[in-house]
């Protein structure tokens, strides 16, 4: 089997080799809180060679919309990690956001996002939440790919593809095995959107299945997020589709009160990102009272990522110690709690003081607990019988009573394909609609085969494409408006394509 390593086991040879890093200082608080993580790191003898890349600010203002210069790139190509300071996006313009480019041009396919409360040393009612939350990063509705379709309709298409199931579920039990976490949790939607979250879910399934040692189970994401949210300890790692991740981290981060301290990872097959999840705080930028602990912590992800698991669990044991002891920035500052307010580079000093030291509340880190290799087979495409059984075509239509396009459609001259429902909405309209749904001008004609005798999950017979055109001809001579076809498939016999409600 082909299979990539994306996560570098630690083993003696490698263990302090030289981790060469394409660093970018970031806007505002940037180059503060990457001085201080970087002169932690250094003193920890991490052994990074760190080169330095223009992105951001002025790289948008200078007149470059990307906002990344074409040395970053090469640079990046050339070091494969990125750690990376919060840049600002400067407001209007048509400025592009850098991290969807940098995520989309570097494939960058997951977004891993671990999430712990630090109680009581910052805020939060979830003491004891440690979650890691696996989302992917490339697909789902984030394709933006997005159609004004009729003067009431627009459409954003939500691609699920099977090769992005399978890297982002197989990384999310990888990433277990690896850190030696004990449960994979899947949220979808599937009881809604039973092929695209539903292909999730399969894929979810199938893949658990190679990991008896870890426990998986699946949930709704609306019933999921809100149990998160409710009681967070009831989970270990969660995998999900873009959109949903999106959202769940940000629930997560939040209610662990963590805003200020995660840090987080965009993890490709050859390229790996490591940044902190708040932005550049312009407002408090250069007064030297930064939080370094988001950066700090996604570089703690990043020397893990390298095989440098040891190092990376001692610098996150001084780190919870220098908590522990109550020595504080100003964001996590608490009168009853903290020993004494310090500054940005104060803080960088107290976390190196404690090099060596364990927290004796908070748990100790131990990213080296698990098998520490993440390895991601190649992705293998298995064939199939594709059959087009039929078509759905999208008709922009002024009138409200579905009876009268439904009628007219029965007559036109239709190549042996017949009208087999109309759809407004998702739900059924012709034959036999509801007088009460409420019909906007996008109607969804489905055609099929004249002889098909169609019920539930019977199978369609097999439709000519040429006479899929000829329908569309003829209709639009009959001064029908088509603004989109889909066709309709099936997979060694499987329907390939949802029902309308009601249908
Ligand atoms: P922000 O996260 O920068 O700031 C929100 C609040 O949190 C501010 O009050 C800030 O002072 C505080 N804060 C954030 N990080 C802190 C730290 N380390 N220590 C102490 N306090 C901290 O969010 P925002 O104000 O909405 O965005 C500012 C800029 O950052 C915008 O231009 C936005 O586009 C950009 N941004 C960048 C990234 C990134 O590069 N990954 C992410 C989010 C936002």
């Amino acid at each position: 089997m082909n299979t990539t390593q994306i996560k570098q086991k630690e083993v003696s040879t490698i263990k302090n080799n030289v981790t060469k890093v394409a660093v970018a200082y970031g806007d505002g608080i940037g180059p503060e809180i990457m001085t201080a993580t970087l002169r932690i790191l250094e003193a920890a003898g991490a052994n990074i060679k760190a080169e330095k890349i223009e992105i951001g600010e002025k790289v948008y203002v200078s007149g470059n919309s990307a906002g990344i210069e074409k040395s970053a790139w090469e640079t990046i190509n050339r070091n494969k990690i990125i750690l990376k300071a919060p840049i600002t996006t400067p407001q209007g313009k048509g400025y592009k956001s850098l991290n969807v480019t940098l995520r989309k041009s570097l494939g960058l396919f997951a977004n891993v996002r671990p999430v712990t409360a630090y109680a009581p040393y910052v805020e939060t009612n979830f003491a004891g939440m440690d979650v890691v939350i696996v989302r992917e990063n490339e697909e789902d509705l984030y394709a933006g790919i997005e159609h004004q379709q009729t003067q009431d309709v627009v459409q954003c298409l939500k691609l699920i593809t099977r090769p992005g199931c399978e890297k982002i579920v197989r990384y999310a039990f990888e990433y277990a095995q690896a850190y030696g976490r004990k449960k994979v949790t899947c949220m979808v939607k599937d009881n809604i959107m039973k092929l695209t979250d539903g292909l999730f879910h399969t894929v979810f399934k199938e893949i658990a299945a190679e990991y008896p040692n870890i426990e998986s189970n699946s949930q709704i994401i609306d019933i999921g997020s809100a149990r998160l949210a409710a009681n967070p300890k009831n989970y270990d790692v969660i995998v999900t589709s873009n959109l949903y991740g999106d959202i769940i981290s940000d629930i997560a981060a939040e209610i662990a009160g963590s805003v200020g301290m995660a840090g987080s990872a965009n993890i490709g097959t050859n390229v790996a990102m490591f940044e902190a999840i708040h932005g550049s705080a312009p407002d408090i930028a250069g007064k030297k009272i930064a939080n370094p602990s988001g950066l700090l912590n996604a570089a703690v992800m990043m020397l893990s990522h390298v095989g440098k698991t040891k190092i990376a669990d001692t610098i996150k044991n001084a780190w919870l110690t220098t908590l522990e002891k109550g020595y504080h920035t100003a964001d996590v500052f608490q009168e009853a709690i903290s020993k004494e307010l310090v500054s940005t580079s104060e803080f960088a000093a107290k976390v190196i003081e404690n090099l060596g030291n364990q927290p004796t509340t908070l748990p100790i880190s131990n990213l080296a607990a698990g098998n520490g290799e993440i390895v991601i087979p190649t992705y293998k495409r298995k064939n199939q019988k594709q059959v087009l059984v039929g078509v759905d075509i999208f008709i922009n239509w002024k009138g409200t009573d579905a009876n009268i396009i439904g009628d007219a459609l029965c007559n036109i001259e239709a190549f042996n394909l017949k009208l087999k429902m109309i759809t407004n909405r998702g739900v059924k309209v012709y034959p036999e609609g509801m007088k009460e749904t409420y019909c906007t001008d996008h109607w969804r004609c489905r055609f099929v085969d004249i002889n098909a005798k169609i019920d539930g999950e019977k199978v369609y017979n097999q439709v000519d494409f040429e006479k899929i055109i000829a329908l569309q001809s003829s209709l639009h001579n009959e001064g029908f408006q088509i603004i989109k076809t889909e066709n309709l498939y099936e997979f060694d016999g499987k329907r390939g394509f949802s029902l309308g409600q009601g249908e």
